[in-house]
């Protein structure tokens, strides 16, 4: 089978030699030294000074949402993964979903200020597929009316934009190491923020709230453990080979398909730099969509509809903000098998029974 994605798995022995001094030790979890080395390594990685590891990409949204004492309403995107809405319903915020841009498929910052009212405190947006919202007019909207900027930056890890980290844009910025994203730790993700006060805050909450016999708030188990801290140090200097393969299948993809029947997000961004986390194509229609998958099933090849449905119509949602244009791109946009050894033959069969079914 050919799945959408496919973990990067290290050398066995690798990642046998990383967890050795775990039987030393016995040192399994708590803030562990692999945990941080792989905290160090990070910042240097992505060139930014304050970072904490969690237990997994959905948390690390929760606890920013804390963290900033977020309350009211929250302008988000709808096209993106459920957690980026489910963890604002969970921390009994608000989601105000703003239509995305038909071009990038990332929230349209010219249409936030209209969805602005008192009870705002912040904007959360996902950088979909790696590609940059619109910072630097987010930044000033905020700016203009005192609110905060989260960036679900889940997509995000190794794209870079005007030379630094997307990762390094907004109040915070979360990443995703799951399983199925370019760099992973099995489970695992991370928040970055600027002020130092507020890493603080945020490190009380990963750890329960309390530090030894101070209690400060009502925290939560975010900390990951040195097993799976371990995976990410091995698969760290990886990297930028396995990115290196991505964009050899990627540009293999945009050679082939026939699109003159396939739309996608807009390649071309100044400044950006891709991570190849994904390969998004959309169809005509979702009928088309429904016909090229099944032909792609048929061959036991699996894309996924990412993102699907569009946010704004959760079916536990008790309202509706109207969002167009997410919904018509969501329902006819397909994410093709995209991962770093996936065979150039098969990109080749791929394409060819895509543009033969439409
Ligand atoms: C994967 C993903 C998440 C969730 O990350 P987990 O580590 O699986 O909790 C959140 N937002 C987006 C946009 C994602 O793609």
């Amino acid at each position: 089978m050919i799945n959408v994605t496919k973990s990067f798995l290290p050398p066995f022995e690798e990642y046998q030699d990383k967890i050795k001094g775990i039987w030393d030790n016995t040192w399994l979890t708590n803030n562990g030294p692999l945990v941080r080395e792989l905290e160090d390594k990070l910042k240097d990685y992505l060139g930014v000074k304050n970072l904490l590891y969690v237990t997994n990409g959905t948390i690390a949204l929760q606890i920013a949402i804390k963290a900033l004492e977020l309350k009211g309403e929250i302008i988000t995107t709808p096209f993106s993964y459920c957690a980026t809405t489910t963890s604002i319903l969970w921390e009994n915020t608000k989601p105000v979903f703003v239509d995305i841009e038909p071009e990038t498929y990332n929230i349209d910052a010219n249409l936030i200020e209209a969805a602005i009212t008192d009870k705002t405190s912040a904007i959360m947006a996902t950088h979909v597929y790696g590609r940059p919202c619109n910072v630097e007019k987010i930044e000033a909207i905020a700016r203009k009316h005192n609110l905060k900027v989260i960036y679900d930056g889940a997509h995000c890890f190794g794209a870079t934009y005007q030379g630094k980290s997307v990762l390094s844009f907004g109040d915070v910025a979360t990443c995703s190491f799951h399983a199925t994203k370019v760099f992973h730790t099995i489970e695992g993700g991370c928040v970055i923020c600027k002020d130092d006060e507020l890493l603080k805050t945020l490190a009380h909450y990963r750890s329960f709230g309390h530090k030894n016999d101070d209690y400060f708030m009502i925290g939560i188990n975010a900390k990951n453990s040195e097993f799976h801290a371990a995976m990410g140090l091995c698969n760290l200097p990886k990297v930028a080979d396995i990115i290196e393969k991505r964009k050899i299948v990627s540009e293999k993809y945009d050679e082939l398909l026939d699109w003159n029947k396939l739309g996608r997000p807009k390649q071309d961004i100044e400044g950006f730099v891709y991570n190849y986390a994904y390969y998004p194509v959309r169809l005509e229609s979702e009928q088309k969509l429904l016909e090229v998958t099944e032909a792609l099933r048929k061959e036991d090849i699996v894309p996924r509809r990412y993102f699907y449905p569009s946010l704004n119509q959760l079916p536990y949602l008790d309202f509706y903000n109207p969002c167009p244009v997410s919904e018509k791109i969501s329902a006819a946009a397909l994410s093709l098998p995209l991962y770093y050894d996936l065979a150039i033959k098969d990109v080749e069969r791929i394409s060819h029974i895509i543009n033969k079914t439409l």
